[in-house]
C-alpha cells in the first residue's frame, strides 16, 4: 500500500519518530511543524492521510483539523489526532473537530500501522467512488449513484457474554447506531449471516470461546466476508492482535473501553462499510451500462459477442440446439426520412419492447445495431425457432406502432432470418453468418418474411 501520509508536530523528534516508523512500512512521509504549514501543503499536494499533533504554538491541531473538515477540497482526507493519553476530554474536541480517529502518546508501533493502513484503504475506496461520481455527473447519470449521502443509523451486532459490559456499549453506541446484543457467537453468526449488519463488535471477554474463531467464520462466509469487524482486546495483548489484524479484523480497541473511541471507530467501520457497498453496487451499475443499449435496454452488441460464445459452447457441451434470429426492420430509412429521427427513435422503442415480450427468459435479446437485432434462443431446434420468429413477425405486421408524438399509426415490417447450431456450423461466427444470409435471402424474397437457412 503506497500512500502519502502528512506528520504534524511541533517537536522535532516526534516528528522524526513518526516519520521513521512509516518509512520502515514504505509509506510516502511529508512533515509540517506547524498548522500553517501543515494546510499550505494540503493545499498544493496531494495527501491521502494526516497525523496531526494537537498541542502546538499558533494553531492548535483541533484548529487545524476543522480548517480541513470546512474546506471541500479537503474534508475528505482522514486526519488521526494524537492526542495525550491523560487528557481525555481531547478526544471529544477531537470528535467535535471532525478527527477520523486518535492515536494516544506514545504512540504504539502496531496501532500507528493498523489505524493507518485502515483509514488509508478507506480513502482509496471513497477517492474512487468520487470519482465515478463526477464520471456520472459528467454523463448526466446521478441516479447512477443516488443513496449517495443517506446516513441511516448504523446496525451494529455485539458478540459479548457478559450483561454488564453489553450495557456500557450498547449505551455509548445508542448516538450511532442501533445495537443487538448477543452472548452466544453461533447464534451470533447466524444473525449476522441473515441480516444486513454493518459491523459487529466481538468482546472476547469471559473466555468462554475463541473471539477469532468466531472472527475467522465471519470472514470465511460469504455472506459476512465484507463486515467490519471490531475486536475488543486486553491491553498487552499484542499477539492476538496481530493474529486478528491477520485474519482480517478492521480495527480494535482495548480495554477499558473509551466511549468516545468506541464511537470514533464504529462510525469510521461504518462509514467504510457503506463506502465498499456503494461502491460494489456502483461497479455492478457500471458493468450494466456497458453491456445495455441506452435506447432499448436490451443487451447490446458487446455483451452478445461475448455471451453467444458462452451459450454456443454450452449447448455444443451438453449436444442441445441453439437458434439465433436476425431480425431487421424493413425499410426503416424511411421512417426516417418522412418522420424524423425521433419517431424513429420511438419505432425502434417499441419493436424492442415486442422482441421482449415475444421470447423466453432464458432467450438473450439485443439490439446488434440501427434497426437489427438478435434473438438467441438456447434449447431450440430449428422448427421451433422458425414458429417463435413468425409470431414476432406477425405481432410487427398486425399490431400498427402507436407513434404518440404526432398521434398517428404506422404500419411497420420486419424480415427475420434464423440458424442453428447444426452440423457444418462449428462457431458462433459462422452461425451469425448463416442467419444473416437468411435474413438477405428474406429481403430479397420481397421483405416481411422468416426464412430460415438451409445447409
Ligand atoms: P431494409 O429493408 O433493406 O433493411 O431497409 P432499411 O431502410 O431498413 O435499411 P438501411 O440499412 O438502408 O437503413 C437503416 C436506417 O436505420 C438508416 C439509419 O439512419 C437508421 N438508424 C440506425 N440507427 C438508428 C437509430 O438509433 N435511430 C434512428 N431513428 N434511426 C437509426
Ligand atoms: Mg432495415
Ligand atoms: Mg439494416
Amino acid at each position: 500500500m503506497t500512500a502519502r501520509i502528512l506528520v504534524v508536530d511541533d517537536i522535532p523528534a516526534n516528528v522524526k519518530l513518526l516519520e521513521a516508523r512509516l518509512l520502515a512500512e514504505y509509506f510516502d512521509v511529508l512533515t509540517a511543524d506547524d498548522g500553517p504549514k501543515a494546510l499550505a501543503i494540503v493545499e498544493s499536494t496531494s495527501v491521502d492521510l494526516i497525523l496531526l499533533d494537537i498541542m502546538m504554538p499558533g494553531m492548535s491541531g483541533f484548529e487545524v483539523c476543522e480548517r480541513l473538515k470546512a474546506n471541500p477540497r479537503t474534508a475528505h482526507i482522514p486526519v488521526v489526532m494524537v492526542t495525550a493519553l491523560d487528557q481525555p476530554s481531547d478526544r471529544v474536541r477531537g470528535l467535535k473537530a471532525g478527527a477520523d480517529d486518535f492515536l494516544t502518546k506514545p504512540v504504539n508501533d502496531l496501532q500507528l500501522i493498523s489505524r493507518v493502513k485502515s483509514l488509508v484503504r478507506l480513502k482509496t475506496l471513497s477517492d474512487e467512488l468520487r470519482i465515478r461520481s463526477e464520471t456520472a455527473r459528467t454523463i448526466g447519470m446521478e441516479d447512477m449513484l443516488k443513496g449517495e449521502g443517506r446516513e441511516e443509523a448504523g446496525q451494529i451486532l455485539l458478540v459479548d457474554s457478559r450483561a454488564s459490559s453489553q450495557e456500557r456499549i450498547i449505551k455509548a453506541l445508542k448516538p450511532v447506531g442501533e445495537v443487538t446484543a448477543m452472548s452466544d457467537p453461533q447464534a451470533a453468526l447466524f444473525e449476522a449471516a441473515e441480516n444486513p449488519i454493518d459491523l459487529v463488535i466481538v468482546n472476547g471477554n469471559s473466555g468462554e470461546y475463541d473471539p477469532l474463531r468466531l472472527c475467522s467464520q465471519l470472514r470465511s462466509l460469504e455472506r459476512t466476508r465484507f463486515i467490519p469487524l471490531l475486536l475488543v482486546t486486553d491491553l498487552g495483548d499484542e499477539d492476538l492482535i496481530v493474529r486478528a489484524l491477520d485474519l482480517g479484523v478492521n480495527d480494535y480497541i482495548v480495554r477499558p473501553i473509551d466511549p468516545n473511541e468506541l464511537v470514533a471507530r464504529t462510525l469510521t467501520q461504518i462509514k467504510r462499510k457503506r463506502y465498499n457497498d456503494r461502491l460494489r453496487s456502483s461497479v455492478r451499475e457500471t458493468i450494466e451500462l456497458a453491456v445495455t443499449d441506452g435506447l432499448t435496454g436490451l443487451q447490446n452488441r458487446r455483451y452478445l459477442d461475448n455471451h453467444l460464445k458462452t451459450l454456443f459452447n454450452r449447448a455444443a457441451a451438453r449436444g442441445r440446439s441453439l437458434s439465433l434470429c436476425l431480425v431487421d426492420i424493413d425499410r426503416f430509412k424511411q421512417v426516417n426520412d418522412t418522420y424524423g429521427h425521433d419517431v424513429g427513435d420511438e419505432v425502434l422503442k417499441e419493436f424492442a419492447s415486442r422482441i421482449r415480450s415475444t421470447v423466453r427468459g432464458a432467450d438473450l435479446a439485443c439490439r446488434y445495431g440501427g434497426e437489427e437485432f438478435v434473438v438467441v434462443m438456447p434449447d431450440t431446434d430449428a422448427g421451433q425457432a422458425a414458429v417463435i420468429a413468425e409470431r414476432l413477425r406477425a405481432m410487427v405486421e398486425t399490431q400498427p406502432f402507436h407513434i404518440r408524438s404526432l398521434g398517428i399509426n404506422l404500419t411497420v415490417t420486419a424480415s427475420l432470418g434464423i440458424a442453428g447450431n447444426e452440423p457444418g456450423v462449428e462457431t458462433p461466427d459462422q452461425l451469425l453468418k448463416q442467419a444473416d444470409r437468411a435474413l438477405y435471402e428474406a429481403k430479397n424474397g420481397g421483405r416481411n418474411r422468416v426464412v430460415a437457412f438451409a445447409a
